[in-house]
């Protein structure tokens, strides 16, 4: 016997008929005599419709308010299963946020799952209950309702999974699990058997979209074993977990991600002296802009420089605006190109395999590709290129490092 998390992402319970699937994958797990904690996603496209209507009433819709519609569709998703599997013969409860409660930390619409009570759901499960949680949410010490970040339900199971001590976390989506690179537009992608924490970080950090970021990063933290398969087949998933598991690091590079969702901002002729990087992006961090990449250049009068970033494309507007009233800064212009993606290298491999860097440069070189902007860590190497040679990138990069 083994106590399961089992989240369902949106598409999986996307349809009453996707549900009543959802429900006997469910039965069939607890048949095998194991206790189901389910954490279930809103309906695909819930969240964004429930965006769109708040969007009608007021751009600026009230955080706290939002948060008590966008969780309602977690809570539509809840009642259905339960009552799916109840009709199955099942012996089952849905838990909304605040029967439970899970508690949160933090704003509206980002709050962070802090803690959540486990006897009512530890004795119900013993008693062969089968227990449904709503993820993406929780309420607040005050009592409010509130939402964790969009995308937020795997982080939610990862968090039960934690709390409720269980043996495994597995995450039901529409995919059969992690591919060398995106299988919709690369069709040569490989499934990816076993991979480590690190390198799953920085694959949905750079754009894979099978799980949250903040979520594997949970995961990693307390060594909680992951698992992404299908909800529409049977074939076998993805394992996530530490390092040591056995994973084959003989190809230096496990994994080639891009995001489309990227800005490159160049502000000419600033000040080449001290604090002036400081005084650009300070203003920027304070209003929740995320900069990614940053490149100096060396100045050729010693007096002035170019300073080019990388921001998300949403922010581009925003991002201008801090610049053209901050007083503490002077330029003779700045530029920027919203037309831009990011690619990605990803591999634990590359930390003891030279000249990876060299091999990436050399063959977007050969595909006649211009890299605007590169950065690196250990286990990744990201260059931003023109947004119309992604495809084209990455599936070059894929042959060459082995990856078809
Ligand atoms: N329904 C929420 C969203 O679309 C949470 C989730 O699906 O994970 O962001
Ligand atoms: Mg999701």
């Amino acid at each position: 016997m083994a106590k399961k998390v089992l989240k369902f992402g949106g598409t999986s319970v996307g349809t009453i008929d996707r549900i009543l699937h959802v429900a006997n994958i469910i039965k069939k797990e607890h048949e095998a005599n194991n206790e189901i904690i389910a954490v279930v996603s809103a309906m695909s496209g819930k969240t964004n419709d429930l965006i769109q209507q708040s969007k009608k009433i007021s751009d600026n819709f009230n955080k706290r308010e939002l948060d008590v519609l966008l969780s309602s569709g977690e809570q539509v998703t809840c009642a259905l299963l339960a009552g799916a599997l109840t009709e199955l013969g099942l012996k089952c409860k849905s838990w909304l946020n605040w029967q439970i409660p899970i508690l949160t930390e933090g704003e509206n619409l980002n709050a962070r799952i802090i803690n959540m009570s486990i006897l009512k759901i530890n004795e119900f499960l013993s008693q062969k209950g089968i227990v449904i949680i709503p993820g993406f949410q929780g309420i607040s010490r005050d009592g409010d309702v509130t939402t964790i970040g969009r995308g937020g339900s795997d982080a939610t199971a990862v968090a039960i999974a934690k709390i409720f001590n269980s043996d495994t976390c597995e995450i039901y989506t529409d995919v059969d699990g992690v591919y060398s690179t995106d299988p919709n537009k690369i069709p040569v992608a490989k499934k990816i058997e076993k991979i480590s924490y690190d390198e799953m970080l920085e694959l949905s950090s750079l754009g894979a979209k099978v799980m949250q970021p903040s979520a594997v990063q949970t995961a990693m933290m307390y060594n909680i074993p992951l698992e992404v398969k299908s909800t529409f087949t049977n074939r076998k998933g993805t394992k996530i977990f530490n390092q040591d598991n056995n994973i084959d690091y003989t190809k230096s590079v496990t994994g080639v991600a891009y995001s489309k969702d990227d800005a490159k901002i160049t502000i000419l002729s600033v000040a080449d002296k001290p604090g002036v990087a400081a005084n650009i992006f300070e203003p920027l961090s304070k209003n929740q802009i995320n900069v990614d990449m940053v490149i100096q250049n060396i100045s050729s009068d010693l007096r002035t420089t170019d300073i080019t970033f990388t921001i998300k494309r949403d922010d581009v507007a925003k991002t201008i605006n801090i610049l053209e009233n901050n007083r503490n800064i002077k330029y003779d212009d700045i530029n920027y190109n919203d037309k831009v993606s990011k690619v990605s290298i990803v591999g634990a491999g590359m930390v003891s395999t030279p000249g990876v860097t060299y091999k990436m440069f050399r063959s977007l070189a050969d595909e006649n590709i211009n890299i605007l902007a590169i950065s690196t860590s250990e286990i990744k190497l990201s260059v931003i290129i023109n947004e119309d040679d992604t495809l084209k990138a990455v599936k070059k990069l894929h042959t060459i490092f082995e990856l078809d």
